[in-house]
């Protein structure tokens, strides 16, 4: 019998332990056993033996591999969820970092062992700089927010230099993704909220007054969070360059535009790309994530140390820029993931970039007027790579977002993001990506339906779910606070 049952939680590995039961036995040690314990003072030696539950290796494997099956992932099935860009990851990707001529590499290793890798961290950065409009990136952060917090610090330091330490105040719209004000405040300045207008985007009547001497820098996100396109764009940036600030751009989520516009011709100074998202690595558990960040050649002097340069000799690490922020992660970033992202990028060419961000769009824009027959869509208009719901249409019982998240786990869909942006009321974030089938997205309008219907013949069944999950809905305040990591 399995020790993990669909329905009830899983056996501890202690708790099927049988007395004697062995998995695998390693030779007997050669070293007499005294040696070992000589060498180490009885006050460092574990008093009582270790409670090792005594399993086969069957039961081992299986185990794990049952939980493994209640996990859910890309791989399982559809995961809109909004502003993460959960797109599905070519296998093929995971051989590459995995060739014998990368992975036994050593960063330790001398430069002129090492022209390959160089060469692909030098080509890397200079097709994120094409795509992006940019002069230089940098590879080294190692997530989003990590490329942010680099950019802030870039910022400050360019800042210091001009003189200018007293501009203190970074502008962030209100629809912002969460980490965009914690990294600014990490790098040690002080954030103003700008509220969006009615339109979902940032006007810039709205923005002038915020304009003071004091601002820094503003940072964005096109399209935003709410999944719109900054039409404004060109105005707002130059707006903030004309008081002396400069503008950041939160490229996450940059298969909306990709091949299509770039944030350097709309006048940003800095930009941020998530590997994870756009370019087809995994994310969370399955990553490492990746953050490259692009800047001006104004702000190049600033980029973390090593720099790639390229000599006569081949290609070489400069640690020699007296004006770098130093280094903001050990060695050479998530070069793996690097790998991952170019061979993506070098598998699908400029047009190929192109396409994912028009099917992008496509699929969110067909998913949006379909949905919007029974959902809240506040902002109706033409939307790029997802869109925000607000809560159901016709709702007598007052079925709320999170009632239709949970029930959407019984159809074996990963739930959009949900109360975010916070401006948007009962917001349901809806995310499809390019990656999708037309099949699928008609299935999850199938089920969205069927959720509106059900919220009102049966709402009180709604509230209840989901029904048929490992566990049953939890409470969530009391799981966060209180979590049961063990039994
Ligand atoms: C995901 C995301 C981030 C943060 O990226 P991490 O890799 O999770 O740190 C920042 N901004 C936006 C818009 C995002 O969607």
């Amino acid at each position: 019998m399995s020790l993990v049952n669909k329905k009830t939680r899983p056996k501890m590995l202690n708790e099927a332990s049988l007395k004697g039961r062995r998995g695998y036995l390693p030779p007997l040690s050669d070293v007499p056993p005294t040696t070992a314990e000589s060498l180490i003072p009885s006050a460092y030696r574990r008093q009582t033996p270790l409670n090792l539950p005594e399993l086969s290796e069957m039961e081992v494997t299986r185990h794990f591999s049952a939980l493994a099956q209640r996990s859910f992932g890309v791989d399982q099935g559809f995961y809109p969820l909004g502003s993460c860009t959960m797109k599905y990851n070519p296998k093929f990707l995971e051989t590459l970092p995995r060739l014998a001529g990368l992975q036994d590499l050593h960063p330790l290793q001398d430069e002129s062992q090492l022209q390959g890798a160089l060469a692909i961290i030098d080509l890397a950065e200079k097709i994120f700089t094409a795509i992006t409009g940019m002069d230089a990136f940098t590879l080294q952060p190692a997530a989003g927010a990590h490329g942010e917090l680099t950019g802030m610090l870039i910022l400050k330091a360019a800042l210091k230099d001009r003189g200018e330490a007293d501009r203190d105040l970074i502008l962030i719209p209100d629809s912002a993704h969460g980490t965009n004000p914690a990294s600014a405040a990490l790098a040690g300045f002080q954030v103003q909220k700008i509220p969006s207008t009615e339109a979902g985007i940032i006007e810039p009547e709205a923005l002038k007054p915020y304009l003071t001497p004091r601002v820094a820098g503003l940072m964005l996100t096109n399209p935003n969070t709410l999944g719109l396109f900054e039409e404004h764009i060109r105005e707002i940036t130059q707006l903030v360059h004309q008081i002396g600030g400069e503008v950041y751009y939160d490229g996450a989520n940059l298969n909306a535009i990709m091949g299509w516009a770039r944030p350097g011709d709309m006048g940003f100074d800095l930009v941020h790309l998530n590997l994870h998202k756009t370019f087809a690595t995994p994310h969370g558990g399955g990553g490492p994530g990746s953050g490259p960040l692009g800047v001006k050649a104004h702000l190049a002097p600033y980029l973390p140390i090593p720099r790639v340069i390229t000599t006569g000799e081949g290609y070489r690490w400069d640690y020699n820029r007296p004006r770098s922020i130093g280094k903001v992660k050990g060695f050479w970033g998530h070069f793996a993931v690097i790998i991952k992202a170019l061979a993506y990028i070098l598998q699908l060419g400029f047009t190929g970039l192109q396409q994912v961000s028009a099917d992008a769009v496509l699929a969110a824009n067909y998913l949006q007027t379909l949905l919007k027959e029974d959902y809240h869509l506040p902002y109706d208009r033409t939307c790029m790579h997802e869109f925000v719901l607000s809560g159901l249409k016709d709702n007598p019982a007052g079925v709320r977002t999170l009632d239709l998240a949970k029930a959407l786990l019984d159809y074996g869909v990963h739930p959009p993001t949900i109360y975010f942006p916070l401006i948007v009321n009962e917001a349901l974030m809806i995310e499809p990506t390019e990656s999708v089938t037309l099949n699928l997205l008609d299935s999850f309008v199938v089920t969205m339906k069927e959720l509106a219907a059900k919220a009102k013949a049966d709402p009180e069944k709604l509230k209840e779910a989901p029904y048929t999950t490992p566990v049953r809905r939890l409470n969530e305040t009391e799981a966060a606070r209180h979590p049961i990591l063990r039994w």
